[in-house]
Protein backbone atom coordinates (compact mmCIF):
# COMPACT_ATOMS: atom_id res chain seq x y z
CA UNK A 1 0.00 0.00 0.00
CA UNK A 2 0.82 3.25 -0.11
CA UNK A 3 -0.22 6.74 1.63
CA UNK A 4 -1.64 10.01 -0.13
CA UNK A 5 -0.67 12.79 2.30
CA UNK A 6 -2.34 16.43 1.75
CA UNK A 7 -6.11 14.68 0.41
CA UNK A 8 -8.81 17.53 0.58
CA UNK A 9 -12.04 16.12 2.61
CA UNK A 10 -15.10 16.85 0.11
CA UNK A 11 -17.59 16.65 2.55
CA UNK A 12 -18.32 19.88 4.00
CA UNK A 13 -17.19 23.86 3.47
CA UNK A 14 -14.32 23.54 5.92
CA UNK A 15 -12.65 21.21 3.10
CA UNK A 16 -9.76 20.06 5.64
CA UNK A 17 -6.58 19.64 3.51
CA UNK A 18 -4.83 17.53 5.56
CA UNK A 19 -6.54 13.96 5.25
CA UNK A 20 -4.23 11.03 4.73
CA UNK A 21 -5.25 8.48 2.79
CA UNK A 22 -3.67 4.68 2.43
CA UNK A 23 -4.71 3.03 -0.86
CA UNK A 24 -3.22 -0.08 -2.83
CA UNK A 25 -0.52 -0.08 -4.69
CA UNK A 26 -1.84 0.22 -8.20
CA UNK A 27 -4.26 3.12 -6.97
CA UNK A 28 -7.91 0.94 -7.72
CA UNK A 29 -8.15 0.49 -3.93
CA UNK A 30 -8.87 2.68 -0.86
CA UNK A 31 -8.45 1.21 2.73
CA UNK A 32 -7.80 3.77 5.37
CA UNK A 33 -8.36 7.45 6.04
CA UNK A 34 -6.56 9.22 8.45
CA UNK A 35 -7.53 12.78 10.44
CA UNK A 36 -11.14 13.03 8.76
CA UNK A 37 -14.10 13.49 11.15
CA UNK A 38 -16.54 10.45 10.90
CA UNK A 39 -18.76 11.88 7.76
CA UNK A 40 -15.67 12.71 6.18
CA UNK A 41 -14.02 9.14 6.09
CA UNK A 42 -17.67 8.03 5.57
CA UNK A 43 -17.31 9.70 2.01
CA UNK A 44 -14.04 8.05 1.27
CA UNK A 45 -14.90 5.05 2.10
CA UNK A 46 -18.19 4.84 0.59
CA UNK A 47 -16.55 4.81 -2.83
CA UNK A 48 -15.23 1.16 -2.13
CA UNK A 49 -18.99 0.42 -0.94
CA UNK A 50 -19.53 -3.51 -2.82
CA UNK A 51 -23.18 -2.58 -3.86
CA UNK A 52 -22.19 0.30 -5.44
CA UNK A 53 -24.30 1.39 -8.59
CA UNK A 54 -21.60 1.49 -11.88
CA UNK A 55 -23.91 1.93 -14.29
CA UNK A 56 -26.59 4.37 -15.98
CA UNK A 57 -30.50 3.08 -14.66
CA UNK A 58 -33.53 3.79 -16.23
CA UNK A 59 -36.79 3.54 -14.81
CA UNK A 60 -39.65 0.81 -16.04
CA UNK A 61 -43.56 1.64 -16.17
CA UNK A 62 -43.74 -1.07 -13.51
CA UNK A 63 -41.13 1.55 -11.19
CA UNK A 64 -38.30 -1.43 -11.69
CA UNK A 65 -35.11 0.12 -13.00
CA UNK A 66 -33.35 -1.76 -16.04
CA UNK A 67 -29.93 -0.91 -16.92
CA UNK A 68 -28.66 1.51 -19.78
CA UNK A 69 -25.33 2.81 -21.59
CA UNK A 70 -23.75 5.97 -20.61
CA UNK A 71 -24.57 6.79 -24.41
CA UNK A 72 -28.46 6.15 -23.52
CA UNK A 73 -28.30 8.45 -20.48
CA UNK A 74 -26.92 11.18 -22.45
CA UNK A 75 -28.94 10.77 -25.26
CA UNK A 76 -32.05 10.95 -23.11
CA UNK A 77 -30.48 14.18 -20.76
CA UNK A 78 -30.24 16.10 -23.83
CA UNK A 79 -33.49 15.37 -25.20
CA UNK A 80 -35.43 15.83 -22.15
CA UNK A 81 -32.95 19.14 -21.52
CA UNK A 82 -33.18 20.22 -25.39
CA UNK A 83 -37.06 19.71 -25.50
CA UNK A 84 -38.03 21.01 -22.23
CA UNK A 85 -39.39 24.81 -22.33
CA UNK A 86 -37.96 25.74 -19.20
CA UNK A 87 -36.23 22.29 -17.29
CA UNK A 88 -34.78 23.47 -13.85
CA UNK A 89 -30.49 22.21 -13.55
CA UNK A 90 -30.21 22.23 -9.79
CA UNK A 91 -27.68 21.21 -7.46
CA UNK A 92 -24.44 21.33 -8.11
CA UNK A 93 -22.98 21.58 -4.93
CA UNK A 94 -21.00 18.47 -4.40
CA UNK A 95 -18.87 18.74 -7.72
CA UNK A 96 -15.97 20.89 -9.05
CA UNK A 97 -16.30 24.01 -10.35
CA UNK A 98 -15.13 22.64 -13.74
CA UNK A 99 -18.09 20.61 -14.03
CA UNK A 100 -20.54 23.86 -12.78
CA UNK A 101 -18.93 25.60 -16.03
CA UNK A 102 -19.65 22.86 -18.45
CA UNK A 103 -23.06 22.92 -16.72
CA UNK A 104 -23.67 26.55 -17.42
CA UNK A 105 -22.97 26.39 -20.70
CA UNK A 106 -25.48 23.52 -20.97
CA UNK A 107 -28.34 25.78 -19.18
CA UNK A 108 -27.72 28.72 -21.67
CA UNK A 109 -28.00 26.62 -24.48
CA UNK A 110 -31.11 25.36 -23.72
CA UNK A 111 -32.42 28.01 -21.54
CA UNK A 112 -32.53 26.35 -17.91
CA UNK A 113 -33.44 27.57 -14.18
CA UNK A 114 -29.53 27.48 -12.72
CA UNK A 115 -30.08 26.67 -8.81
CA UNK A 116 -27.88 25.57 -6.69
CA UNK A 117 -28.23 24.37 -2.71
CA UNK A 118 -27.91 27.41 -1.21
CA UNK A 119 -31.43 28.20 -2.07
CA UNK A 120 -32.63 26.22 0.76
CA UNK A 121 -29.81 27.31 2.91
CA UNK A 122 -27.04 30.23 2.73
CA UNK A 123 -29.22 32.22 -0.47
CA UNK A 124 -30.07 34.08 2.26
CA UNK A 125 -27.09 35.38 3.10
CA UNK A 126 -26.05 35.77 -0.56
CA UNK A 127 -29.11 38.61 -0.49
CA UNK A 128 -28.15 40.03 2.50
CA UNK A 129 -24.83 40.47 0.99
CA UNK A 130 -25.65 41.95 -2.18
CA UNK A 131 -27.96 44.45 0.02
CA UNK A 132 -25.20 46.04 2.51
CA UNK A 133 -21.96 43.85 1.70
CA UNK A 134 -19.68 41.63 3.99
CA UNK A 135 -17.00 42.36 6.04
CA UNK A 136 -15.55 38.69 6.08
CA UNK A 137 -12.49 37.09 6.36
CA UNK A 138 -10.73 33.76 5.82
CA UNK A 139 -10.63 30.87 7.89
CA UNK A 140 -6.76 31.45 8.59
CA UNK A 141 -7.20 34.87 9.88
CA UNK A 142 -9.94 33.05 12.35
CA UNK A 143 -7.52 30.57 13.75
CA UNK A 144 -4.43 33.05 13.55
CA UNK A 145 -6.55 36.11 15.13
CA UNK A 146 -9.94 35.51 16.25
CA UNK A 147 -10.01 35.34 20.69
CA UNK A 148 -14.14 36.37 20.16
CA UNK A 149 -15.69 33.36 18.47
CA UNK A 150 -19.38 33.74 18.40
CA UNK A 151 -21.68 30.63 16.60
CA UNK A 152 -25.46 31.71 16.25
CA UNK A 153 -27.73 29.09 14.60
CA UNK A 154 -24.87 26.19 13.63
CA UNK A 155 -24.38 23.06 15.41
CA UNK A 156 -20.45 22.44 13.95
CA UNK A 157 -19.93 20.02 16.26
CA UNK A 158 -22.19 18.00 14.15
CA UNK A 159 -22.56 19.81 11.05
CA UNK A 160 -18.78 20.75 10.43
CA UNK A 161 -17.21 18.35 12.61
CA UNK A 162 -13.37 19.51 12.37
CA UNK A 163 -13.97 23.34 12.10
CA UNK A 164 -13.70 23.93 15.98
CA UNK A 165 -10.68 22.02 15.82
CA UNK A 166 -8.78 23.67 13.02
CA UNK A 167 -9.83 27.07 12.41
CA UNK A 168 -12.21 28.37 15.47
CA UNK A 169 -12.48 27.49 19.67
CA UNK A 170 -9.53 24.81 19.77
CA UNK A 171 -6.43 25.89 17.33
CA UNK A 172 -3.19 27.45 18.49
CA UNK A 173 -2.59 30.13 15.73
CA UNK A 174 0.40 32.94 15.62
CA UNK A 175 -1.27 35.59 17.79
CA UNK A 176 -3.67 33.04 19.62
CA UNK A 177 -0.93 31.28 21.27
CA UNK A 178 -3.04 29.69 23.79
CA UNK A 179 -5.88 28.15 21.96
CA UNK A 180 -9.20 27.40 23.28
CA UNK A 181 -7.74 29.37 26.81
CA UNK A 182 -7.47 32.24 25.11
CA UNK A 183 -10.71 32.47 23.39
CA UNK A 184 -14.12 33.47 24.32
CA UNK A 185 -17.00 31.37 23.07
CA UNK A 186 -20.53 32.59 22.52
CA UNK A 187 -23.38 30.14 21.45
CA UNK A 188 -26.64 31.43 20.04
CA UNK A 189 -29.19 28.89 19.44
CA UNK A 190 -32.75 27.96 21.22
CA UNK A 191 -31.20 24.29 21.44
CA UNK A 192 -29.08 22.50 23.70
CA UNK A 193 -26.89 21.28 21.27
CA UNK A 194 -23.06 20.16 21.12
CA UNK A 195 -21.47 22.80 20.54
CA UNK A 196 -23.52 25.09 23.09
CA UNK A 197 -21.97 22.88 25.36
CA UNK A 198 -18.44 24.42 24.55
CA UNK A 199 -19.96 27.57 24.92
CA UNK A 200 -17.96 30.41 27.61
CA UNK A 201 -21.97 31.79 27.10
CA UNK A 202 -24.94 29.67 25.72
CA UNK A 203 -27.94 32.21 24.90
CA UNK A 204 -30.79 30.15 24.45
CA UNK A 205 -32.90 32.44 22.67
CA UNK A 206 -36.63 31.84 22.15
CA UNK A 207 -37.08 30.36 18.65
CA UNK A 208 -37.70 33.03 15.80
CA UNK A 209 -36.46 35.96 17.80
CA UNK A 210 -32.46 36.50 15.96
CA UNK A 211 -33.49 40.05 14.28
CA UNK A 212 -34.50 41.40 17.60
CA UNK A 213 -31.54 40.01 19.76
CA UNK A 214 -29.15 40.88 17.18
CA UNK A 215 -30.99 44.64 17.29
CA UNK A 216 -30.63 44.61 20.97
CA UNK A 217 -26.80 43.65 20.30
CA UNK A 218 -26.50 46.86 18.69
CA UNK A 219 -28.33 48.68 21.32
CA UNK A 220 -26.07 47.17 24.11
CA UNK A 221 -22.80 48.00 22.20
CA UNK A 222 -23.99 51.50 22.01
CA UNK A 223 -24.78 51.29 26.36
CA UNK A 224 -27.72 52.33 25.70
CA UNK A 225 -31.28 50.79 27.29
CA UNK A 226 -33.12 47.53 26.52
CA UNK A 227 -36.41 46.60 27.73
CA UNK A 228 -35.86 43.46 30.75
CA UNK A 229 -36.17 40.70 28.14
CA UNK A 230 -34.91 40.44 24.42
CA UNK A 231 -36.19 37.02 22.74
CA UNK A 232 -36.28 35.32 26.14
CA UNK A 233 -32.84 36.63 27.08
CA UNK A 234 -32.12 38.57 30.19
CA UNK A 235 -30.80 42.30 29.44
CA UNK A 236 -27.91 41.80 31.85
CA UNK A 237 -27.16 39.01 29.27
CA UNK A 238 -27.10 41.01 26.29
CA UNK A 239 -24.70 43.47 28.10
CA UNK A 240 -21.99 41.02 29.00
CA UNK A 241 -22.00 39.13 25.47
CA UNK A 242 -21.48 43.14 23.91
CA UNK A 243 -18.64 43.24 26.38
CA UNK A 244 -17.11 40.31 25.76
CA UNK A 245 -16.99 41.26 21.97
CA UNK A 246 -16.06 44.75 22.22
CA UNK A 247 -13.16 43.51 24.73
CA UNK A 248 -11.28 41.17 22.10
CA UNK A 249 -8.75 41.83 19.75
CA UNK A 250 -10.62 40.07 16.56
CA UNK A 251 -14.26 38.75 16.79
CA UNK A 252 -15.86 36.30 14.36
CA UNK A 253 -19.32 35.91 13.72
CA UNK A 254 -20.03 32.65 12.36
CA UNK A 255 -23.89 31.52 11.42
CA UNK A 256 -25.93 29.01 10.06
CA UNK A 257 -29.33 27.52 9.09
CA UNK A 258 -30.77 28.61 12.84
CA UNK A 259 -30.73 32.39 11.23
CA UNK A 260 -30.78 32.26 7.50
CA UNK A 261 -33.73 30.01 7.20
CA UNK A 262 -35.76 31.44 10.32
CA UNK A 263 -38.16 33.88 10.51
CA UNK A 264 -36.80 36.86 9.42
CA UNK A 265 -34.42 35.32 7.23
CA UNK A 266 -32.47 37.52 4.64
CA UNK A 267 -33.31 40.53 6.74
CA UNK A 268 -31.62 38.61 10.54
CA UNK A 269 -28.23 38.02 7.85
CA UNK A 270 -28.63 42.18 7.49
CA UNK A 271 -28.83 42.67 11.24
CA UNK A 272 -26.10 39.93 12.07
CA UNK A 273 -23.67 41.77 8.89
CA UNK A 274 -24.48 45.23 10.71
CA UNK A 275 -23.37 44.01 14.50
CA UNK A 276 -20.44 43.13 12.80
CA UNK A 277 -20.02 46.34 11.17
CA UNK A 278 -20.91 48.48 14.55
CA UNK A 279 -18.45 46.00 16.29
CA UNK A 280 -15.67 47.37 14.33
CA UNK A 281 -15.97 51.02 15.93
CA UNK A 282 -14.22 49.26 19.00
CA UNK A 283 -12.58 46.22 17.62
CA UNK A 284 -11.48 44.11 14.65
CA UNK A 285 -14.65 41.97 13.71
CA UNK A 286 -15.69 39.87 11.10
CA UNK A 287 -18.69 36.89 9.77
CA UNK A 288 -18.78 34.34 7.86
CA UNK A 289 -21.84 31.81 7.07
CA UNK A 290 -21.02 28.31 7.39
CA UNK A 291 -21.47 26.91 3.90
CA UNK A 292 -22.81 22.83 3.86
CA UNK A 293 -21.73 21.46 1.18
CA UNK A 294 -18.05 21.39 0.08
CA UNK A 295 -18.25 23.36 -3.24
CA UNK A 296 -21.65 25.56 -2.41
CA UNK A 297 -19.28 28.20 -2.34
CA UNK A 298 -17.78 27.44 -5.74
CA UNK A 299 -21.33 26.77 -7.86
CA UNK A 300 -22.61 30.71 -6.42
CA UNK A 301 -18.51 31.43 -7.67
CA UNK A 302 -18.69 30.13 -10.76
CA UNK A 303 -22.03 31.56 -11.61
CA UNK A 304 -21.41 34.89 -10.50
CA UNK A 305 -18.49 35.39 -12.54
CA UNK A 306 -20.41 33.88 -15.50
CA UNK A 307 -23.80 35.30 -14.86
CA UNK A 308 -23.58 38.09 -12.50
CA UNK A 309 -25.85 35.70 -9.72
CA UNK A 310 -24.87 33.12 -7.52
CA UNK A 311 -28.07 31.11 -7.16
CA UNK A 312 -31.59 31.18 -8.87
CA UNK A 313 -30.13 32.41 -12.36
CA UNK A 314 -33.20 31.86 -15.00
CA UNK A 315 -31.56 31.59 -18.51
CA UNK A 316 -35.09 30.63 -20.16
CA UNK A 317 -35.13 34.78 -21.44
CA UNK A 318 -31.84 34.27 -23.03
CA UNK A 319 -30.45 36.22 -20.67
CA UNK A 320 -29.86 36.01 -16.71
CA UNK A 321 -32.38 36.74 -14.76
CA UNK A 322 -32.08 36.44 -11.05
CA UNK A 323 -35.49 37.01 -8.66
CA UNK A 324 -35.30 34.81 -5.39
CA UNK A 325 -38.75 33.99 -4.79
CA UNK A 326 -39.34 33.42 -8.32
CA UNK A 327 -36.79 32.15 -9.88
CA UNK A 328 -35.75 29.62 -7.18
CA UNK A 329 -36.20 25.73 -7.39
CA UNK A 330 -39.09 25.36 -4.94
CA UNK A 331 -41.55 28.54 -6.22
CA UNK A 332 -41.14 27.07 -9.60
CA UNK A 333 -41.96 23.36 -9.23
CA UNK A 334 -44.70 24.14 -6.64
CA UNK A 335 -46.16 26.84 -9.61
CA UNK A 336 -45.45 24.03 -12.47
CA UNK A 337 -43.46 26.57 -14.19
CA UNK A 338 -40.47 24.10 -14.87
CA UNK A 339 -41.13 20.59 -17.30
CA UNK A 340 -38.03 18.30 -16.61
CA UNK A 341 -35.89 18.59 -13.68
CA UNK A 342 -31.93 17.53 -14.09
CA UNK A 343 -30.47 17.37 -10.94
CA UNK A 344 -26.28 16.87 -9.71
CA UNK A 345 -24.59 16.72 -6.82
CA UNK A 346 -27.45 17.18 -4.50
CA UNK A 347 -30.71 15.55 -2.74
CA UNK A 348 -33.73 17.78 -3.16
CA UNK A 349 -35.66 14.45 -2.35
CA UNK A 350 -34.05 14.21 0.92
CA UNK A 351 -34.40 18.11 1.47
CA UNK A 352 -37.12 19.40 -0.01
CA UNK A 353 -40.94 19.93 1.26
CA UNK A 354 -42.91 16.63 -0.18
CA UNK A 355 -44.53 18.69 -2.09
CA UNK A 356 -42.08 19.70 -4.17
CA UNK A 357 -40.20 16.04 -4.06
CA UNK A 358 -43.30 14.94 -5.76
CA UNK A 359 -43.08 17.60 -8.64
CA UNK A 360 -39.86 16.00 -9.18
CA UNK A 361 -41.38 12.86 -9.74
CA UNK A 362 -44.11 13.69 -11.77
CA UNK A 363 -41.94 15.23 -14.55
CA UNK A 364 -39.02 13.73 -16.76
CA UNK A 365 -36.15 13.84 -14.91
CA UNK A 366 -32.34 12.86 -14.54
CA UNK A 367 -30.29 12.24 -10.90
CA UNK A 368 -26.27 12.65 -11.35
CA UNK A 369 -25.19 11.24 -8.34
CA UNK A 370 -22.38 8.43 -7.12
CA UNK A 371 -24.82 7.59 -4.19
CA UNK A 372 -28.25 6.21 -4.42
CA UNK A 373 -30.51 8.45 -2.66
CA UNK A 374 -34.05 9.71 -2.39
CA UNK A 375 -33.50 11.98 -5.62
CA UNK A 376 -32.67 8.79 -7.31
CA UNK A 377 -35.57 7.15 -6.39
CA UNK A 378 -37.43 9.73 -7.54
CA UNK A 379 -36.07 10.58 -10.93
CA UNK A 380 -37.16 8.62 -14.13
CA UNK A 381 -32.98 8.29 -14.71
CA UNK A 382 -30.17 7.51 -12.18
CA UNK A 383 -26.57 8.22 -13.88
CA UNK A 384 -23.97 7.18 -11.74
CA UNK A 385 -20.59 8.52 -11.53
CA UNK A 386 -17.04 8.96 -10.03
CA UNK A 387 -16.92 10.54 -6.62
CA UNK A 388 -15.49 13.97 -6.89
CA UNK A 389 -12.52 15.04 -4.43
CA UNK A 390 -11.60 11.31 -4.25
CA UNK A 391 -11.86 9.45 -7.40
CA UNK A 392 -11.15 12.82 -9.44
CA UNK A 393 -10.04 16.01 -8.78
CA UNK A 394 -10.57 19.45 -9.60
CA UNK A 395 -11.46 22.79 -7.99
CA UNK A 396 -13.36 23.75 -4.61
CA UNK A 397 -14.23 26.68 -2.65
CA UNK A 398 -13.74 26.58 0.93
CA UNK A 399 -16.70 28.11 2.97
CA UNK A 400 -14.17 31.27 3.35
CA UNK A 401 -14.37 31.34 -0.76
CA UNK A 402 -10.75 30.23 -0.71
CA UNK A 403 -10.66 28.02 -4.26
CA UNK A 404 -8.86 24.87 -3.28
CA UNK A 405 -7.32 21.85 -5.74
CA UNK A 406 -9.24 18.75 -4.82
CA UNK A 407 -6.94 15.36 -5.18
CA UNK A 408 -8.41 12.37 -6.76
CA UNK A 409 -6.84 9.36 -4.76
CA UNK A 410 -8.03 6.03 -5.94
CA UNK A 411 -9.44 4.90 -9.25
CA UNK A 412 -13.39 5.08 -10.22
CA UNK A 413 -14.23 1.88 -10.95
CA UNK A 414 -13.71 0.86 -14.92
CA UNK A 415 -15.56 2.61 -17.39
CA UNK A 416 -17.47 5.12 -15.26
CA UNK A 417 -17.41 8.91 -16.14
CA UNK A 418 -16.51 11.55 -13.97
CA UNK A 419 -19.62 14.36 -13.82
CA UNK A 420 -17.15 16.39 -16.46
CA UNK A 421 -17.16 14.12 -19.06
CA UNK A 422 -20.81 13.26 -18.51
CA UNK A 423 -21.64 16.87 -19.20
CA UNK A 424 -19.44 17.50 -21.77
CA UNK A 425 -21.09 14.49 -23.74
CA UNK A 426 -24.02 16.07 -22.94
CA UNK A 427 -23.57 19.37 -24.10
CA UNK A 428 -22.54 18.11 -27.20
CA UNK A 429 -25.67 16.58 -28.32
CA UNK A 430 -27.70 19.51 -26.97
CA UNK A 431 -25.49 21.82 -29.44
CA UNK A 432 -26.30 18.98 -32.09
CA UNK A 433 -30.22 18.51 -31.51
CA UNK A 434 -30.65 22.39 -31.40
CA UNK A 435 -27.93 23.22 -34.34
CA UNK A 436 -26.07 25.87 -32.37
FE1 LIG B 1 -14.45 16.67 5.93
FE2 LIG B 1 -15.85 18.67 7.00
FE3 LIG B 1 -15.09 16.60 8.50
FE4 LIG B 1 -13.27 18.36 7.61
S1 LIG B 1 -14.93 18.79 9.04
S2 LIG B 1 -13.05 16.12 7.61
S3 LIG B 1 -14.12 18.88 5.57
S4 LIG B 1 -16.52 16.57 6.76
Amino acid sequence: TKTVTDVICPFCGTLCDDLEVVVSDDGKELHEVYNACAIGAEKFLHSQAKDRITRPRMRQEDGTWKEISYDEAVEYTARMLADAKKPLMYGWSSTNCEAQSIGSEIGEAVGAVMDNTATVCHGTSLIAVQDIGIPSCTLGEVKNRADRILFWGCNPAHAHPRHMSRYSIFPRGFFTGKGHKGRKVIVVDPRPTDTASLADIHLQIEQGHDYELLDALRVAFKGEKLPDFVGGIPKEKIYEVAETLKSGRFAIIFFGMGVTQSIGKNHNIDEAIAVTRDLNEYTKAAIMPMRGHYNVTGSGQVWGWQFGFPFAVDLSRGFARYNPGETTSNDLLRRDEVDAVFVLGSDPGAHFPFSSVKKIYDRPSVAIDPHETPTTEVCKVHVPVAFVGVEVGGCAYRMDNVPIETRKVVEPPEGMMTDEEFLQRVLARVKEIKGV
